[in-house]
């Protein structure tokens, strides 16, 4: 890509150390794939304790390792943040929070536990689930198989709710305070969670990683060029041009148009956001278009 004469400027905050505005203004056309990052926290007494992190952080470090100071050649360095001889909680039973799993158990993590607060899946799928929506179903995937390898159980706990974060003492985290939720259906047949009572338990843990979603894009970049942001807090594109946002020469592609998915969907957007590019610069593209179904709005 750079012999094709695309210049790279690495460890450039955009937003913070040049403004968004500015290059929207410079620049013919602006493509906005900055991912979404901004994870769901936890508010909750205690959040403040050592030892509870974003799933972010404890992966980027164990990454960073394993891509090495030379590419192919594994840092030998432990990263600072380590679930090594840890009892690990993981916050969030998604990939993100399967990752985690995982990553904890090479560390050498003393026992592995992740709430999940909805409900267990059924083994088939529901009534209320019929093909072609995605089947809502229990799945076994690479992290839960392999604490079921090691320590004999699979480590989800499913309808559990996390109510505090206990302190240790120190300032850190030694345990949480969690109870088991009921989901039945209420009035108009909305979802309704309550508390199972007397089902509180404590979880002893010194290391709690926090992997419940992520709420779009960080704000500043939309911000700076005043962007909408749509009502799952993602970038807002236009309806019949769906890369190309209310800014006529600003547009946005991947994760913060769409929120966090795949790898196949970034490649898919980044490929139709050029060809959007194309066509608002040029009036025309040869750009492949989409393939498969196309909806129209
Ligand atoms: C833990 C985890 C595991 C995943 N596993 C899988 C998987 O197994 N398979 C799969 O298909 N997908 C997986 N995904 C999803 C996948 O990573 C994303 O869907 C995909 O990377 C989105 O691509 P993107 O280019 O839109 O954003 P990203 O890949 O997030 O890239 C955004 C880039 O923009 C940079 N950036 C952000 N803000 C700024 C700024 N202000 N200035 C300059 N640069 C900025 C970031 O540093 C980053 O390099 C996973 C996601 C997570 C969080």
């Amino acid at each position: 890509m750079a012999a094709e004469g695309i210049s790279f400027k690495c460890s450039v905050d955009v937003g913070k150390d040049i403004s968004a505005a500015e290059l929207a203004n410079e620049y013919n056309a602006l493509v906005l794939c900055m991912g979404a990052t901004w994870p769901r926290d936890l508010p909750l007494k205690g959040r403040q304790l050592g030892g509870i992190h974003f799933a972010m952080e404890f992966l980027e470090g164990w990454q960073k390792k394993q891509a090495g100071p030379v590419p192919g050649h594994a840092s030998k360095e432990t990263p600072a943040l380590t679930a090594k001889d840890k009892n690990v909680l993981i916050i969030g039973g998604g990939d993100t929070g399967c990752d985690c799993i995982a990553t904890s158990l090479r560390q050498g993590a003393k026992s592995i536990t992740t709430f999940e607060i909805l409900p267990e899946p059924k083994k088939s799928r529901g009534q209320d689930n019929p093909w072609p929506q995605w089947p809502r179903v229990f799945r076994v995937d690479y992290g839960h198989e392999e604490v079921k390898v090691k320590f004999g159980n699979d480590p989800r706990k499913f309808s559990t709710l996390t109510k505090e974060f206990l302190d240790d003492g120190e300032g850190n985290v030694c345990g949480v305070n969690a109870v088991e939720v009921e989901w039945t259906r209420g009035p108009g047949g909305r979802w309704e969670m309550n508390e199972i009572p007397g089902s509180e338990r404590v979880y002893k843990c010194e290391l709690v990683l926090l992997a419940m979603g992520f709420l779009g894009p960080e704000r500043y970049v939309a911000s700076q060029l005043d962007l909408i942001l749509d009502a799952r807090s993602n970038i807002e594109t236009a309806k019949d041009n769906i890369y190309q946002t209310p800014m006529e020469n600003v547009f946005a592609a991947g994760d913060c148009r769409r929120g966090q998915s795949l790898v196949v969907w970034a490649i898919s957007e980044g490929r139709q956001a050029a060809r959007a590019v194309d066509v608002y610069l040029t009036g025309q593209s040869c750009l492949p278009g989409p393939g498969g179904v196309v909806y129209t709005h």
